[in-house]
């Protein structure tokens, strides 16, 4: 989850403020959604704040774009209209000169510090690559860096209709509640993520970095549905918007947040055993319930030379340092973190309440790495690449050794993702057997329901 876009909220007034958080400069106009959902009868849409600066591409050379109609051309500082792009597919082609963009459509050019490309009709859809999309599209100079930003534009409920099938799959009715559950948090997780990235210009990126997000070619009726049964509503804890995360399948148990990452821990998130009267966990049929992967020692320590060093500078940074305590022990006087060397020994010092690793020893020619956390799963790289990394941090390592020597690492595992909040694979069963989202949300996340409102001010 996963989303993390330059749209800054300010809270003031509870509109959506476009700032680039670059320069230190006022932001550039508040644009309205292009495409206003319609509100289900009897609820309320969360107050004014719905807008989502969804971040696309960054430090592109040039950036095309695409509309499937007429569209305006805007200053995105001033507000100020530059052109009218008429015709029935739009194109604009923009790059960077110095910190401005300079845009251009067939004869027609222009220059400004941020480009908008804003369709005259809600119906029309902008492209990029092979993707369309709702909304529109924002074209900034990449802060601090060379290049440009395409950030995507888009209102709250619409952005979840390009989220929600991606990041739960395409599913029956009679597991509608898991996708209205999921659209809920995934509709909270947003919120609570509005301007994380904001550094980059916009607030989440399209991507397992924060949400998946594909635009409006592929949605699908039943999530669509589902987010429009659950429109606005969001789920909050102590008055305030919770940290609605949630991955593909906890493996039985799911995690306590500050056993994970280097966060401070959250009533709503601890472990518990994904069951209802310690039976079976709802996500045991998955298909990575359990799943095993293995190395020839050889492999893993080339894998080692390069995601050890990554691991030491990733923790090393401010934020994360005093929670990873003691990273790297030399071996001898020479032993450098930067430079492993041979394999000798893995172990795995200590677990989490769930039982997912927390303290692994990467034993090397070097000294020993003392790895945390789910940072193991960044470590421990698969060779195949698919997963990109370890699939969870509960698992068992097998060493095999050969005539003296460790000759193959295996482990084996269960559960896919980081294990904190809603289980997926979970959700999906307990909605086929007639829980109801509000349930299933109370489930994953205790103490904490679904609620109707106007948005906490953010700063
Ligand atoms: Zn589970």
């Amino acid at each position: 989850m996963k989303n993390m876009r330059l749209l800054v909220f300010l809270g003031a007034m509870t509109a959506l403020v476009l700032g680039l958080g670059v320069s230190g400069c006022a932001g550039p106009k508040r644009f309205s959604p292009v495409s206003p959902v319609q509100q289900p009868a009897g609820r309320t849409l969360v107050d004014g704040l719905q807008l989502v600066g969804v971040g696309l591409a960054e430090q592109k050379t040039s950036l095309t774009v695409s509309a499937t109609g007429a569209c305006l051309v805007l200053d995105g500082r001033s507000g100020q209209r530059l052109a009218r792009l008429d015709g029935g597919e739009v194109e604009l082609t923009c790059r960077r000169s110095g910190d401005r963009v300079v845009w251009q459509s067939g004869q027609r050019k222009g220059i400004a510090d941020v480009v908008v490309l804003q369709p005259l009709d809600p119906g029309y859809r902008v492209g990029y690559g092979d993707h369309r999309y709702r909304g529109e599209f924002l074209i900034l100079p990449t802060p601090a860096s060379l290049g440009l930003t395409l950030v995507n534009n888009v209102e709250l409920e619409n952005y979840l209709r390009g989220v929600v099938p991606w990041e739960i799959g395409r599913h029956g009715r009679d597991r509608m509640a898991a996708l209205e559950a999921q659209a809920v948090a995934a509709r909270t997780y947003t919120i609570s993520h509005l301007k994380s990235r904001s550094s980059r210009g916009f607030d989440v990126f399209a991507s397992v970095m924060d949400q998946v997000y594909r635009g409006s070619a592929d949605e699908d009726a039943f999530c669509n549905e589902a987010i429009d049964q659950t429109a606005g509503l969001i789920l909050r804890y102590g008055g305030k918007e919770i940290e609605a995360y949630y991955s593909a399948c906890c493996g039985g148990v799911t995690s306590r947040i500050e056993e994970v990452w280097a966060r401070e821990g959250m009533p709503y998130l601890v472990s518990h055993v994904d069951a209802m009267d310690s039976g079976e966990p709802f996500c045991s049929d998955y298909r990575y319930y359990h799943w095993r992967e293995e190395w020839t020692a050889g492999r893993l320590e080339e894998i080692l030379q390069t995601t050890l060093p990554e691991y030491l500078a990733y923790m090393s940074e401010p934020a994360r340092i005093e929670w990873a305590g003691s990273l790297f022990i030399p071996r001898d006087a020479g032993g450098q973190g930067a430079v492993p060397g041979g394999l000798l020994d893995l172990e795995i010092l200590d677990r989490t309440t769930s039982g997912r690793v927390s303290h692994l020893a990467v034993r090397t020619e070097a000294g020993e790495y003392r790895v945390r956390g789910d940072r193991v799963r960044w470590v421990l790289r698969p060779e195949s690449g698919n997963p990109a990394i370890l699939r969870s941090a509960r698992f068992e390592v097998e060493l095999i050794h050969r005539d003296g020597r460790l000759a193959e690492v295996a482990t084996r595992g269960r559960g896919y993702g980081h294990g904190i909040g809603l289980c997926q694979a979970g959700s999906l069963v307990m909605a086929e057997r007639g829980y109801t989202f509000r349930e299933i949300l109370a489930h994953y996340y205790p103490g904490v329901s679904p609620t109707v409102g106007t948005i906490t001010k953010r700063k």
